[in-house]
């Protein structure tokens, strides 16, 4: 079978036309790279947090949660290097008024038109690169004076080195161990785009594990096969899925080691994820600034700085991996249908309830009744509205793994057919089944069509 070809185009259609992300203001006019989300889109983050939720604490013995402010002391950002270092290279062009990252200029496109590399019009007239900082400043309390200035977090990390003291000694962990953290950041980017990829405000979810310094390479290592089998275990595609270590030049101030886990998104392979070596920096850093001891004390009296393995990741580049690995177009029975293979446990909702005829009475009380029973223990949809062919289409189009039809058969002899989104294949159970075939279901192994 051959492969839809999946453009960032479709993908932005798709989330628009069935709820799940709405660019922002629109009634306004828009804020560019600015999205709010819809019902679905919702579920689906949902899903993505609690997947890896389940995945770094609960699941696990070493990692505890925590859930920091967005507004810090100015001085935690002084101390991280944000305040001094947290920024892009920046060229403004005084011809077309567009900004462009130094960096990446040739990603970039002009404002003229037939639009060129920026530099490459006569004319064009830019400006030579300034350093821009990210963070985005607010002011504390009602006056703007001396002291009152402060930032929006631009990664949750800092809010967790703030409180190494604080989970040592009262959740009583010692290395290795880990603190997660899921929560809005903010960073100015100088040039936002390509849907959700790079936006303004998104929201990360970090995990600093301390190790003793001499178990750092190998801790490094393992969170990378973790996040890239969990990667894995939620379907993406392993030919889409790469791993790839920054050479010494590429690397962050802290960073003794970083290494991106790549995605092949329609713009190419980008960074999806990065797990980072940050050895000791930021407990140093921290405990200078701010004159506090953050070290480890053993039982038999060795101090340490524990050294720190840190994976990151937005929700949002998430978002879009599974969208993109999961949309695919095909032609059924001389009937073209798009269709999301969401891995069940990210489907925002796990199966739609339909009565086959909307007006008949007998078949939505049916109905009615196995949904009312689903939905407390699954996001369950029930729908009565239409011929029965658009409403599958609608299920298939967000991602629904199952539809169970309640059908003129059912009023006979109390079976409903379950109908599955992948394989298309139909099959009877009784209705006093439903329940547990598809909690058995959502646990069950799933792999993408063809994809091993
Ligand atoms: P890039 O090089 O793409 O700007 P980065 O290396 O600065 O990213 P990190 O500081 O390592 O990114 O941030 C950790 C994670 O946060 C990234 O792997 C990515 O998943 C996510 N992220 C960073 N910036 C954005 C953004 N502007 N929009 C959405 N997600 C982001």
């Amino acid at each position: 079978m051959a492969e839809a070809i999946v453009t960032m185009d479709k993908i932005v259609s798709l989330a628009r036309r069935r709820g799940f992300v709405f660019p922002s203001s629109e009634i306004y006019g828009g804020l560019g790279s600015t999205y709010d989300y819809g019902h679905y889109g919702v579920l689906l983050k949902n899903n993505i947090r609690s997947r890896w939720f389940e995945a770094m604490v609960q699941d696990r013995d070493d990692i505890v949660a925590i859930d920091s402010a967005v507004i810090l002391h100015p001085r935690v950002w002084e101390a991280s290097g944000h305040v001094g270092g947290f920024t892009d290279p920046l060229i403004d062009c005084r011809t077309c008024k567009l900004r462009f990252r130094a960096d990446k200029l040739e990603d970039a496109n002009c404002g003229r038109k037939p639009s060129k590399r920026p530099g490459e019009t006569p004319e064009c007239d830019l400006t030579e690169p300034r350093q821009f900082n990210l963070m985005f400043e607010t002011t504390v309390g009602a006056l703007q004076e001396e002291g009152s200035r402060a930032f929006l977090r631009p990664e949750t990390a800092q809010g967790i080195f703030i409180n190494f003291k604080n989970v040592l000694q009262l959740a009583r962990r010692r290395p290795p161990f880990g603190i997660a953290q899921i929560g809005k950041s903010f960073r100015n980017e100088i040039t936002p785009g390509n849907f959700l990829f790079r936006v303004r405000e998104f929201e990360q979810m970090e995990m600093e594990y301390f190790v003793p310094p001499g178990e750092a390479e190998q801790w490094y290592r393992y969170w990378i096969d973790e996040r890239l089998n969990w990667y894995l275990r939620y379907g993406l595609r392993r030919s889409r899925l790469r791993v790839r270590e920054h050479g010494p030049e590429e690397r962050s101030h802290y960073s003794r080691g970083t290494s991106d886990i790549e995605y092949e998104y329609p713009i190419g392979w980008s960074e999806l994820e990065g797990v980072a070596n940050r050895g000791d920096f930021d407990l140093t850093q921290h405990a200078q600034h701010s004159a506090t001891k953050l070290e480890y004390v053993a039982p038999d009296g060795e101090r340490y700085i524990p050294h720190v393995i840190e994976p990151a990741v937005s929700i949002e580049r998430i978002v879009v991996a599974l969208l993109v690995d999961a949309y695919d177009e095909e032609v059924v029975g001389e009937r073209e249908r798009t269709v999301l293979r969401l891995h069940p446990e990210m489907a925002p909702v796990t199966a739609a309830v339909l009565p086959l005829v909307g007006k008949s009475d007998e078949m939505v009380s049916k109905a009615r009744g196995l949904y009312e029973d689903l939905r407390r223990r699954h996001s369950v949809e029930y729908d009565d509205n239409g011929a029965i062919g658009r409403r599958y289409r609608r299920q298939d189009e967000i991602g629904t793994p199952w539809a169970f039809t309640v059908d003129e058969q059912t009023l006979v002899d109390d079976t409903v057919t379950v109908r599955d989104r992948d394989s298309l294949e139909q099959e009877r159970l009784p209705i006093g089944a439903v329940r547990d075939w598809l909690d058995d279901a959502r646990e069950r192994e799933w792999t993408k069509n063809g994809d091993g």
